[in-house]
């Protein structure tokens, strides 16, 4: 086999889930937007809906169709791109909570479906998602009136403690939504991070679940061995790659593994990234290509017969510093190609 193996460890997420929900000690739904980051949602979300998640929160209302496919009638899912035109069908049938976002979603919704429940979604500052002060001022008390089930708001700095941003964020949501016997929410992992003040009725952990930062205590939920397809001695002075990317300043030994950037092993990460054989760290040398990358195996003793990306050793955090960008964008873009195991 050549395809690369990607393990996704299911219970790693329920313990990742457990030690957030023990933090927050508050309801803790599970954010499974993007296919769970690209690890599953179907998989996912049942492995956390045994582990006691009643809440669930996907990106768009065809996301909660499918989902609502895996898990069954028992859990809440709700959308957080609300109630957009022609959605009406998928919220009533998959039985759908949309987070209504502005004054217009709000008419379609009590229009279209009557009596079916929804949350709101407040804007305190990001200018994303959600109603801002002065359009929620004129809407509250209609909107109030069909009886939310949640009021929600995002941070937009939450990864970063000592931002202003956070309090400025949580002191707009207590002005919002003062006086109101409606279950609020505010914090996804950095909110939960940052204390009680932040935790409300429920928090919203997305990433923190799957192993990425802000949640550094984390357990590891993704490991990613890439098979050798070659491995060959080159001379001083000779290059590897496209754009004879590298040049051997010794006679070294080179190692072709099988992924590329299809892969989502992003292109810029070559020059910078590593990886691991048995705990030892070896050099990616040369452009990173669309199925392959050369790495300098001229330290090990053997032949490895895979080199490990994701694991142990190097976290999907450190994945992303190589290429300066995220852990969230490593993990959503996961390839399709990767043969997929779930462990629990
Ligand atoms: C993605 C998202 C979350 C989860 O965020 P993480 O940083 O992954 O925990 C929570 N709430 C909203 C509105 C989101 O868009």
């Amino acid at each position: 086999m050549s395809a690369a193996t990607l393990n996704i460890n299911l219970e790693a997420i329920a313990e990742n889930w457990r030690a957030l929900a023990k933090i927050a000690q508050v309801e803790t739904a599970a954010v499974v937007k993007a296919n769970a980051y690209g690890l599953d949602a179907g998989r996912v979300a049942r492995h956390l809906a045994a582990a006691g998640a009643r809440q669930f929160f996907v990106a768009v209302a065809e996301e909660g169709v499918a989902l609502r496919r895996a898990l069954g009638s028992g859990p809440a899912i709700s959308v957080f791109s609300g109630h957009m035109a022609g959605d009406a069908e998928m919220i009533k049938g998959a039985n759908l909570t949309p987070m209504i976002n502005s004054v217009d979603q709000m008419l379609r919704h009590v229009e279209a479906l009557p009596a079916h429940p929804f949350g709101l979604q407040l804007d305190t500052g990001m200018n994303r998602l959600g109603m801002e002060p002065a359009e929620w001022s004129a809407l509250r008390d209609i909107a109030l009136a069909q009886n939310p089930v949640l009021i929600m708001s995002h941070l937009a700095c939450a990864d970063t403690p000592d931002d202003p941003m956070n309090e400025s964020q949580r002191a707009v949501f207590e002005d919002m939504t003062q006086g109101l016997d409606v279950p609020l929410s505010l914090a996804a992992t950095g909110g939960i991070l940052l204390g009680a003040d932040y935790h409300y009725d429920m928090v919203r952990p997305g990433v923190g679940l799957y192993g990425g930062l802000p949640f550094e205590q984390a357990l590891p939920v993704v490991t990613l061995d890439i098979p050798v397809v070659q491995i060959r001695t080159v001379a001083t002075g000779e290059k590897v790659g496209y754009s004879n990317g590298w040049t051997a300043p010794n006679p070294s030994r080179i190692a072709t593994v099988s992924a590329g950037y299809a892969d989502g092993l992003i292109r810029a990460m070559g020059g910078k990234a590593r990886m691991h054989a048995n705990g030892v760290a070896v050099p990616v040398v040369g452009r990173v290509s669309m199925d392959l990358i050369t790495v300098d195996v001229s330290e090990l003793k053997g032949d490895p017969e895979t080199l490990q990306l994701i694991g142990a050793h190097q976290s999907v955090d450190d994945v992303a510093a190589f290429a300066g960008t995220i852990g969230y964008e490593i993990l959503t873009g996961l390839g399709a190609r990767y043969h997929r195991v779930w462990s629990a």
